[in-house]
């Protein structure tokens, strides 16, 4: 990449405006549904009111809540909404964060000070489902506490044998997730609420992406477990808006059983020359625009929007799913319920699967252990399930005729290109010599990209390829 510099004059609005859009032709297509990922579209209308208010705090900063009284009075009602929402009583209390890992980081922070508080002397450890999001592994290696990881059980939810089993005078707060991001399945938050209140443990509920669409498709009649603050020992949430809450990235809301407990999360800097420093969470200026926002999306769209979009959520759901029940190749993982599902294959090659979907223009996340296509479904997707529908079937017929393997794999290749740019050159060699039944020469060519990844499965060698290639990507 050649060196970039600050142009010595500035552009024009012109020029700004015509290279980004130039820029933007590359990007993931989502404005036909074609993205079961990342995207989360409430429909025109409601787009232009959020963008609006979000445009209406542009400039303005979050940081001193002084200053910009009209933004504490937002941010405090997004928090009060949300809180509503998750059946908080008064106690309940909470703050906005920029998105649901900064909510999760501040949840195991707040946790691990509150337990230091009252016992300085524990180290503290955190048990966490295999299926709960990374950034509770962020959480602890920023922070220092210690994660247990625990397997699922043949449903793919906490398997709490072994919840239980790995608790130690030293753990402080159990995880559950509702639902858990790769196979949209909820764990069992009722009997972990008991566990940790027998235990005398703190229980996080990670609603990152279950929110803002679980009670709204309790209120529009489906089966729902509990999994707020209905349940007694459930010590906090995280709930993030820019999910199925619909808001412009940069919000979601931690939320904490007490006030008390809430206090842990704060940090307090009294002998800066520049004053007295408080922030409630991690960041320090934080942008307007993200708070308006999200007040806008809670406020324009309403119970009666959400449980609309829910509706149409779950019609887009359901039809994909016994759609998929019903082609004897794949199978689900699990049994999903609430708009995210993820599906497997023991007769047929699933990321090869994915590559001919991608070629027909869908995206969506490609699992490991097992091996597994994921979707997240939304209201936008209702337009396009049957048209989903259409090309998985016809992408199935296409990985089942051999001679097609090769045209298939030329997304692979280019991701495995990619990366083998920034894989030291000792490592290829490496590598290679682990795939078996192939000159080396022919393997750089065709060798499946995920299935090498399998191969390298919780070494260092990938976990370096991967920081390699963040190098390069952040240069
Ligand atoms: C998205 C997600 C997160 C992380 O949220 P970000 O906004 O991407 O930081 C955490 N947990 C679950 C279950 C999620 O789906």
């Amino acid at each position: 990449m050649p060196v970039v510099k600050i142009p010595e004059i500035g552009n024009s609005y012109q020029e700004i405006v015509g290279h980004l859009k130039e820029l933007k032709k590359k990007d993931l297509k989502w404005q036909e549904g074609k993205a079961f990922c990342l995207m989360y579209y409430p429909g025109d209308e409601k787009a232009a009111i959020i963008q609006h208010a979000y445009l209406e705090y542009f400039n303005e900063n979050a940081f001193n809540p002084m200053a910009f009284p009209s933004l504490r009075k937002l941010e405090s009602e997004v928090v009060s909404m949300v809180k509503n929402l998750l059946h908080g009583k008064n106690e309940v209390k909470g703050s906005m964060t920029s998105g649901g890992t900064e909510s999760i980081l501040m949840a195991v922070k707040t946790a691990r000070d509150f337990s230091l508080k009252i016992n300085p002397e524990i180290k503290p450890e955190i048990i966490l489902p295999v299926s709960a999001h990374p950034a509770f592994q962020k959480a602890c290696e920023y922070f220092s506490v210690k994660p247990l990881v625990v397997g699922l059980d043949a449903e793919f939810k906490a398997d709490m044998e072994q919840v239980r089993s790995a608790i130690t005078p030293n753990t402080i707060m159990l995880v559950g997730s509702a639902p858990a991001y790769p196979h949209g399945i909820i764990d069992p938050i009722e009997e972990l609420s008991d566990l940790a209140i027998q235990k005398n443990l703190l229980l996080h509920v990670d609603a990152c992406i279950g929110a803002f669409l679980l009670p709204f498709l309790e209120k529009n009649g489906h089966e729902v477990p509990h999994f707020d603050f209905r349940l007694e020992g459930v010590s906090s949430i995280s709930a993030d808006i820019h999910k199925y809450g619909y808001a412009a990235k940069g919000a979601s809301v931690v939320l904490y059983r007490s006030n008390e407990l809430r206090r842990s999360q704060f940090f307090i800097e009294t002998n800066w020359p520049g004053g007295i420093y408080a922030s409630s969470t991690i960041t320090g200026s934080r942008p307007g625009g993200a708070i308006s926002a999200a007040w806008a999306a809670l406020s324009c769209i309403g119970i009666d929007g959400y449980c609309q979009f829910s509706k149409l959520t779950m019609e887009a759901f359901e039809r994909i799913k016994m759609e998929i029940e019903r082609i004897p190749e794949l199978r689900i993982l699990g049994n999903p319920q609430h708009g995210i599902l993820s599906f497997t294959s023991s007769q047929i090659d699933i990321y090869q699967l994915a590559d001919e979907l991608q070629l027909k223009g869908w995206h969506f996340e490609r699992l490991q252990f097992p091996a597994a296509i994921h979707l997240t479904v939304s209201q936008i997707h209702s337009t396009v399930a049957a048209l989903f529908i259409q090309d998985l079937q016809r992408a199935i017929l296409l990985v089942k005729k051999a001679k097609v393997r090769k045209l298939s794999s030329r997304v692979k290749i280019n991701s495995l290109r990619k990366i083998m740019r920034v894989v030291p050159e000792g490592l290829i060699a490496k590598w290679q010599s682990k795939m078996p039944g192939k000159s080396p020469t022919n393997q750089k060519r065709t060798a499946p990209l995920y299935g090498m990844m399998g191969a390298l499965k919780g070494t260092k060698d990938l976990e370096r390829i991967v920081l390699n290639l963040m190098d390069k990507l952040n240069k």
